[in-house]
Formats: C-alpha cells, structure tokens, sequence
C-alpha cells in the first residue's frame, strides 16, 4: 500500500491529457498529430533567420498588439474582438476558466478533443456528453437542455466530420443564456467557418490555431474571436494569471505567416487535394471512414483490427494515432501528409493486407 501523506489531501489532483508521442526518427513518417507537412510560409523562414536576439533581453508586448491586428485585418473583425494564446489549448483553456463557471453542466460530444474532460476535471467545472448519432454527427437536439455552456469542434476530432453552418446556427439559436465554443482547429481544410456568426451572436466564441493549417505548430500560436465583451472578460482572466505568455520569436512569426494568406491557401489546397485521392486508396483497400474535411482520415479496416495495424506501422516508423477507448478502437487516425508520405503509407497497407488480410 502506498501511503497516502496528509500534505496530499489538499493537492488538486487530475488525470492529465495524453498527446500524441512526439518521435524524432530519421526517415520516420509522421502523421499522428495532424502536423502541416509543408514548411512555414517563406517570409516566416527569412524571418526566423534574421530575429534579432538582443531583443530577448526584454520582455514580449504582453498584448501581443501587432499579431492581434494582423489577425483582425486578415480575418475582417476588430481588434477588440480578437485574443491570442500559447496554443488554441491555452486560449481553450482559459476559455473553460473565464466562461464555464455556472452549475449546469457544459455539454459536449462523447467523440471529441479529449483536453475539453481534462480541462473540466482541472478546474472542477461540471460536465455531461453527449453522444454523437451512427454516423458520428452531432445531433442538435442533445444541446436542448439546461447547460453551463457549449463546446465542440467542427470540423470534429478524431472523426474529421464537418457540421453545417445550420447545425451550428441551430445549436445556437438554442443557447442564447450560455456562452458557445466552436474548435475550429480543422476548418481551413474545406469547411465553412462561423466566423461570420459572431456579430449576430454575442455568446459565440470561434477559436482557431496556427498548429495545423498554418505550420506552425512548434511556435504555439492559437487565437479566438468573438464579442468585444467576451474577448474582455477572457482578457482579464489571461492577465490575472501570467501576462508575458506568447514569447517575442511566436509574436513576430505569427504576424509574417497570417501576412502570406496565398501560400496559406496554396499548402491548404494542396493537403485537401491529397487526402480526398488517400481517401480513394484506402476505400480500395477496404477501409472506411467518416468523410473528413479535416486534414486526417479516422479510417477502420474490414478484417484487420486497428491496433494491429497501428503497431505495424510503428514497426516501419509509421506514426499514426490509435486510441484503445470506447467506440473508437477499431479506428486509427492518419494525419494527411505529403503525397510521397502517403504513397509509403498506402504501399505498406497495400502489402500488409495482402499477407494478412484475406478471410473475415
Ligand atoms: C490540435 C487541436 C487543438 C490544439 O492545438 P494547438 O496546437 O494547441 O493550437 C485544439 N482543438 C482541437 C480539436 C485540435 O485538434
């Protein structure tokens, strides 16, 4: 028995959040966390080549001014409407903290980012999922009923499944007395952002992230947009707990990357274009999945079970995600990457099958 000492009585406890392993293998194939495959913008690389290093002597602008202007102009809302984080976790995070603090419980998809349990337990905010239909869409009914507030991605993780902007709409329509968090950490990659919903409704947050769409993930950069009050409230909760939190290199990176919108687009076509063909291979070699607009396939095989397949590819230094959870262990996900990524991807499956696939 391991003895239980009086100090730990008091100590906020939590089962924390498990991401995705972060391997640094020569030659590996890494699509388990849905990482861009695409290098930063060009004037982001110059730039990062060229920061000024005696600049670090002082600390950042803790209002991280000129990259919420930038996003402001890119994005055709006011800068009063824009916050920045270390991370759309971070910004999601102190979102859970600023917004979820009534006695309802916060509702959101059994299927899902699975930080938004985590944050919950970390700051004691009660909860309540709800289950997403066969399909694995959202049904908007479940989000009728007393709630301390909303959150969901769209499109949604693991699955990649999109809602439509009246999905997302209805769900509102719904919860006026309640503030509303759509992840859109997957957005650029086909789908219909509720951005434009913000001036109608007050109570709409739309957090959105440099991480995936914009290749920038090792810098940490996440942003939301919402109501001028909203953004307020969140940004007295940010300065009461650390106000220096994105460091200088992120602030001015951050600003070049939201500057080239045309090779935002062009990277973003180009990942959309491979996986709508990676979604024709693997349906051939009998996979099926939820029809992703994200910028990952959440693919099941027909006789081979996804652990297997996972280890299999770990084997050839082939990352992909598998969850041994409810509901979901017969999927893994697979980050879109390069075409010549997926091509080794594909071959591997290809031959994998072929040896071990035949009888139901
Ligand atoms: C990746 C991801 C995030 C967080 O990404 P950051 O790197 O912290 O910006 C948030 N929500 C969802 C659904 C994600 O998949």
């Amino acid at each position: 028995m391991v003895q239980v000492m009086k100090w730990e009585e008091n100590i906020r406890r939590v089962v924390p959040y498990v991401a995705g392993e972060q391997p640094n293998k020569p030659g590996m194939i890494k699509l388990n966390t849905n990482e861009c495959p695409y290098p930063p913008a060009p004037g982001v690389q110059k730039l990062a080549a060229q920061l000024d290093c005696d600049k670090l002597r002082l600390y950042p602008d803790s209002y991280t001014t000129p990259l919420v202007e930038a996003l402001a102009e890119y994005y055709h809302v006011e800068p009063c409407e824009v916050f920045v984080g270390v991370g759309s976790d971070d910004v999601i995070s102190m979102a859970f903290l600023t917004f979820f603090n009534g006695k309802e419980p916060i509702l959101f998809p059994d299927v899902t980012y699975s930080f938004y349990d985590v944050w919950a337990e970390l700051y004691r905010i009660p909860y309540k999922t709800c289950a997403l239909d066969e399909n694995w869409h959202i049904r908007p009914g479940d989000y009728v009923q007393p709630n301390g507030g909303i959150i969901f991605p769209n499109p949604n993780a693991p699955t990649g499944l999109l809602e439509s902007l009246d999905t997302v709409e209805e769900i509102l329509q719904a919860n006026r007395d309640v503030v509303v968090i759509v992840d859109e950490a997957y957005i650029d990659f086909g789908g219909t952002s509720a951005l434009q919903l913000i001036r109608k409704y007050d109570n709409l947050l739309v957090v959105q992230t440099f991480s995936k769409s914009r290749s920038m993930a090792g810098l940490r950069i996440g942003f939301c947009i919402g109501n001028e009050k909203l953004i307020g409230y969140l940004n007295d909760v940010k300065y009461s707990f650390n106000s220096y939190t994105m460091n200088l290199p992120a602030q001015v990176l951050g600003v070049e990357a939201v500057r080239d919108g045309a090779y935002f687009k062009e990277t973003t076509a180009r990942i959309v274009a491979t996986r709508e063909r990676v979604k024709g291979e693997l349906r051939a070699l009998g996979f099926t999945f939820p029809d992703s607009s994200a910028n990952f396939i959440f693919a099941s095989h027909e006789t081979i079970p996804a652990r297997q397949l996972f280890e299999a590819l770990r084997e050839e230094d082939i990352y992909v995600r598998h969850w041994d959870k409810p509901r979901i262990s017969d999927f893994l996900r697979i980050t879109i990457g390069t075409d010549e990524e997926m091509d080794r991807l594909i071959g591997f499956l290809r031959d994998y099958i072929a040896q071990n696939g035949q009888d139901k």
